[in-house]
Formats: structure tokens, C-alpha cells, sequence
């Protein structure tokens, strides 16, 4: 289980940003612990209340070698 914190994943690796989805459904970004992609959630990613994410992500650079479940520190649901 990989910790994120808040932040800007543009801007600095390992952390996630709320993201809102077309459809409304909120979700988030997270940027690479390892090289700094930033990583989309599919669809089929859920965030639970505690920030946990399943299933685990991957990174799409494929020299990178990440994949793990990651929880969203400081994560809060309700906030859109
Ligand atoms: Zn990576």
C-alpha cells in the first residue's frame, strides 16, 4: 500500500489531486512515486471513504516498473 499526499501532480511526484469526471463521479489523479507520470484512474477505480484505491495502479510508462494499491492521504468524498 502506497501513502500519496495532496498536491499538484504536474508539479511533484507521488502525491494526488481530485479530479471530477464527465459524468460527475469524483475522482483523482496521481502522479508516479517512481518517475513522475501522471496516472488517470479508469473507470472500473473506486475510492473508498478512507482514500483507499482499488484496484491497484499502474503506471502507463512502460520502463516503469509501478504498480501498487495506493491510498489517498486526507482524502474526503463529499468535497467536489
Ligand atoms: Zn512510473
Amino acid at each position: 500500500m502506497r501513502m500519496l499526499s495532496q498536491g499538484d501532480p504536474n508539479r511533484r511526484v507521488g502525491v494526488w489531486k481530485r479530479q471530477v469526471r464527465p459524468n460527475g463521479r469524483v475522482s483523482a489523479i496521481v502522479s508516479c512515486p517512481y518517475c513522475g507520470a501522471v496516472i488517470t484512474f479508469t473507470a472500473y477505480h473506486e475510492v473508498d471513504l478512507a482514500g483507499g484505491v482499488t484496484p491497484g495502479v499502474q503506471c502507463p510508462n512502460k520502463d516503469c516498473k509501478f504498480h501498487e494499491y495506493v491510498k489517498l492521504m486526507g482524502w474526503i468524498r463529499q468535497q467536489a
